[in-house]
């Protein structure tokens, strides 16, 4: 039995509104399915949101609204995605790498104000496996020094910090509809604008710097130039497979946490033997499913993980390289040593397969090998 580590769960009702919206004609963005999108958003999240090209796009766009400028300094964790850094260094700013709470990865809000400095401009958290960073300590800590605060919230549909849906705490929150997410529409994403005249700002940004959108709106009766531009706007087919994504976020996500909690169960007993690490959720974060990694004891025994699930067919990927690490982090000025907790987690960690069209079969197979690896474990300790 070959198991991938993701697979996007498709049904006909995508493949309807695809047809559908092929069949109008109108097939360019901010068209019937886009719009059924943002309507969508609204009812979820009660604000106004944005349909992207991708998350890394809204990312850039969060750069370039909180005018992001050469010399700045900018906050963020290393253990992340490029696309979290990337929308920084293109604005010609500094990011400012700050090290992880190794209990949940996500940036240790007690190593940020030590990092400020009269040239910070913001801070970019991002919600591990859809986990919430404090936010509570590190909005305390953007108050304080008058910080922008952007939540990459690429991997945290559906998760909440106290009760508050993440995405929507900081100034500008993003989400990500790549294949790899609990909801997908190929590559795209979402913006989130706190500030009623930012987002309009935003609008334009999209529309390549043009006001087409308040066109549309009725209120100028021509469009044209405004400011600089580009084309952040997903195709309306893209957008109606999201549309079948959103009325199916209950199912998908019950299914997801179905898989994401059989892992647990089975993985709390070998925690307990300190063979492993499972996830942690603090009590002010839900868990949405997005990911189940594991923390092996040392690199040497990750390899040797990933080694047995391969060798049963079974795909179980590291993630992140941290980017102080890689040759970009080194142009920066990042050396090894820098951020201990980030190295040494990021070479410990792997992820178990999760998409909500995992058969019985295939999660009792993996339950199976999981079985065998640990016992092999406990046999070698005795
Ligand atoms: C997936 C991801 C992104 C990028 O999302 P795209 O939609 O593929 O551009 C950015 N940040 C994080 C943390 C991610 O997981």
């Amino acid at each position: 039995m070959k198991i991938p580590f993701n697979k996007a769960s498709i049904t006909e009702k995508e493949k309807k509104y695809v047809i559908d919206c092929l069949n109008s004609g109108r097939i360019c963005g901010d068209n019937k399915y886009t719009k059924l999108v943002e309507q969508k958003f609204k009812e979820l999240f009660n604000t106004d949101i944005l349909l992207i090209t991708s998350c890394s796009h809204a990312l850039d766009m969060t750069a370039i609204l909180a005018n992001l400028k050469q010399d700045d300094e900018v906050i963020l964790p290393s253990y992340t995605f490029v696309s979290t850094a990337n929308c920084i260094v293109s604005r010609g700013a500094k990011p400012i790498f700050v090290d992880i709470d190794p209990k949940t990865l996500n940036i240790d809000p007690e190593k940020i104000e030590e990092k400020v400095t009269s040239k910070t401009k913001a801070i970019y958290v991002v919600h591990y496996a859809g986990v919430a960073c404090d936010m509570d300590r590190i909005m305390e800590i953007a108050h304080k020094y008058h910080l922008k605060v952007i939540e990459d919230a690429a991997q945290a549909i559906d998760s909440y910090y106290k009760g508050t849906l993440l995405g929507t705490i900081g100034d500008y929150g993003t989400h990500s509809f790549h294949e790899t997410k609990n909801i997908v529409m190929g590559e795209g994403g979402s913006l989130l604008v706190k500030n009623k005249d930012e987002f309009a700002i935003a609008e334009m940004i999209r529309e390549k710097g043009t006001n087409r959108k308040q066109y549309f709106k009725g209120f100028v009766d021509k469009y044209s130039w405004q400011m600089p531009g580009s084309s952040y706007l997903p195709s309306d087919v893209l957008a109606a497979i999201l549309y079948g994504q959103l009325e199916r976020l209950n199912e998908i996500q019950t299914k997801r946490k179905h898989i994401w909690n059989t892992y647990n169960k089975l993985l709390k007993e070998y925690e307990k033997q300190n063979l492993l690490k499972c996830p942690y959720i603090p009590e002010y974060a839900t868990n949405n499913a997005h990911m189940y990694y594991i923390i092996l004891p040392s690199e040497e025994k990750k390899d040797e993980f990933i080694n047995f699930m391969k060798s049963n067919e079974i795909e179980t990927p590291f993630h992140y390289i941290p980017l102080h690490l890689s040759k970009m982090g080194e142009k920066l000025g990042y050396k090894p040593g820098d951020l201990p907790i980030t190295e040494d987690y990021s070479k410990r960690l792997v992820r178990l397969p999760l998409y909500a069209d995992m058969t019985k079969d295939e999660l009792n197979y993996i339950i199976l090998k999981l079985k065998e690896f640990f016992e092999r474990e406990i046999k070698h300790e005795d």
